[in-house]
């Protein structure tokens, strides 16, 4: 592994404390991946499941749009709010007691990456607190508010998979947190507390194994936000309509946590909650390190959007100096202006940004190297 860094703080972020919440949107979209066939005016309930999206509200089929999901462009349908909450799906009350039955409830709620991370006869359970990005405090936030029921969830997991060791692991600046959990740490013994330095990437699965001394093949992994959804669905038998975004960037005079609908639309939470003090910026979804530079018309709450950078457009770069700081740096070895340069992607990238973040010459180098590149959709 190499040596971890500490990215420096950018004076101009001012993050508050406080937490918005937008749970009444007049619309929203849900993504339609097959081929499913609406019309307009037709009814949508509430907590319905469509390709794996939910929707979270009820309402009227009123339109539809491209948006961007997942690198690409996709079709979703636009409901038009009732405010009636509308819902005829009734849930399984029963306490789940084994792997099986955690499963079978998981598949109702289409959480098939939770599925994916509930791998048997693994010794080690780790719990996350990281938000990797700087400025994202999704993780943080969420044991801050919810550290008993995260606690509990743990413990329930824990018995459900028969893991030995279980540990949670919590930046050793987020003391909001660490003094939270450690108030009700008592009633769970067999959990421990590692603090973890500010290191940027400490979160990654085989840098944590590596800080905690636990065999990578031998662990399994799960954010405080995915225990929260366990909590959810698996012990109080909810759907999960709502989630945390944080919204941060130079561009903004303030930077905040937002609990918002799924499906809400980004541009109606900017119109609402912004105040950009640029004329001219960039939206990156999902971190300014990790995530991609869109339009923000096109952007869309789902379930895989953690955090909106709305920052000042990026400085124009200049020659590359050939310093090699860039190669120096990355994590995987790649040498990333050999590849901007030949205009090759490389596969082994995980588009950490630290390329990007370390070049003199301000040379958006992980757009190439990690293939990012944000496609105007088709009309
Ligand atoms: S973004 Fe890709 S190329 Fe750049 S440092 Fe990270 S892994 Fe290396
Ligand atoms: S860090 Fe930037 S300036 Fe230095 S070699 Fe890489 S691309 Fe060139």
């Amino acid at each position: 592994m190499k040596t971890l860094i500490k990215i420096n703080e950018n004076p101009n972020i001012n993050m508050v404390g406080k937490i918005y919440e937008f749970i009444d949107p007049t619309k929203i979209y849900i993504p339609i991946l097959t081929n499913t066939s609406f019309h307009k005016n037709d009814y949508v309930y509430k907590n319905n499941y469509y390709s794996d999206y939910i929707s979270s509200i009820s309402g009227y089929v009123s339109g539809s749009k491209k948006i961007f999901l997942n690198k690409k462009f996709v079709n979703a349908l636009e409901i038009t709010n009732d405010f009636k909450e509308n819902s005829h799906i009734k849930r399984r009350k029963k306490k789940i007691t084994n792997r099986e039955e955690l499963i079978d409830n998981l598949k109702r709620f289409c959480l098939f990456d939770l599925i994916n991370k509930l791998d048997e006869n693994k010794n080690n359970l780790i719990i996350s607190c990281v938000d990797e990005e700087e400025y994202s405090i999704n993780e943080f936030m969420r044991l801050s508010n919810n550290y008993d029921e995260i606690l509990m969830t743990i413990d329930f997991l824990s018995k459900i998979l028969k893991t030995k060791n279980i540990t949670l692991a919590i930046k050793n600046t987020n003391a909001k947190s660490i003094k939270n959990v450690k108030s009700i740490i008592g009633s769970f013994p067999n959990i421990k507390i590692v603090l973890l330095p500010d290191n940027y990437l400490i979160g990654l699965k085989t840098n944590l194994c590596e800080f905690l001394n636990l065999k990578e093949d031998d662990s399994i992994l799960f954010t405080t936000n995915e225990i929260y959804d366990l909590y959810t669905t698996s012990i109080k038998f909810k759907d999960i309509t709502e989630k945390y975004v944080t919204i941060s960037g130079d561009a903004l005079t303030k930077s905040f946590l937002i609990n918002v609908k799924l499906g809400t639309s980004l541009k109606e939470i900017i119109k609402k909650y912004c105040k950009i003090k640029e004329k001219e910026y960039n939206v990156y979804v999902n971190g300014y390190m990790q995530g991609v530079n869109v339009n923000k018309e096109d952007v869309i709450i789902t379930k895989e959007i953690n955090t909106i950078v709305i920052n000042k457009n990026r400085e124009d770069a200049t020659e590359c100096i050939n310093c090699g700081a860039c190669y120096k740096i990355c994590p995987v070895n790649i040498n990333p202006k050999r590849c901007y340069f030949n205009k090759v992607i490389n596969p082994k990238c995980i588009g950490c940004g630290l390329c990007n973040y370390i070049c003199p010459a301000n040379i958006d180098l992980k757009k190439v190297v990690k293939g990012d590149m944000y496609e105007e959709k088709e009309n």
